[in-house]
């Protein structure tokens, strides 16, 4: 610790509400900092959160992309048709849930009968189709041209 004996005291008194400013303006920041992470989306539902409650849908309306439109509500826009997608795909893959089918016991005696079926592709084609179906291979990106 430094001794402060024989220091000026205007100087040591200086000091001593500079520390005290120091402190302040470090609580400040820490404050700062706190408010700003929770203004962080941690995931996209909290990003469009921001994003509706910040850029409005009447002020930045959602549009066809063009590239002559202004990077910020372009941007606005387009993560609002990427939310729209996000949702129609989302209700596709519920559409083609999996379903059980054939138990172990039933395949035991039919191994080419699948555990498990597309809820959906079922009730289409009165056949069992495989889970995944070639409707959610093609969303994951792993349907081939021959299924
Ligand atoms: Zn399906």
């Amino acid at each position: 610790m430094t001794d402060l004996t024989n220091a000026n005291p205007a100087a040591v008194l200086a000091l001593l509400d500079a520390a005290e400013r120091l402190a302040e303006v470090e609580a400040e920041r820490d404050a700062l900092a706190e408010e700003v992470a929770d203004m962080v989306p941690r995931d996209w539902h909290g990003l469009m959160t921001i994003l509706a409650d910040v850029y409005p849908e009447t002020a930045f309306p959602t549009l066809p992309d063009h590239e002559a439109r202004d990077a910020g509500p372009r941007i606005v826009s387009l993560l609002r048709r990427v939310d729209a997608l996000a949702a129609k795909i989302e209700r596709v893959r519920a559409m083609h849930r999996e379903r059980p089918y054939a138990d172990p016991e039933l395949r035991a005696v039919a191994p080419s009968l699948p555990a498990f079926v597309c809820q959906h592709c079922w009730g289409q084609a009165d056949a069992a189709v495989p889970h995944p179906c070639p409707t959610i291979r093609a969303l994951d990106g792993t349907e081939t041209d021959h299924g």
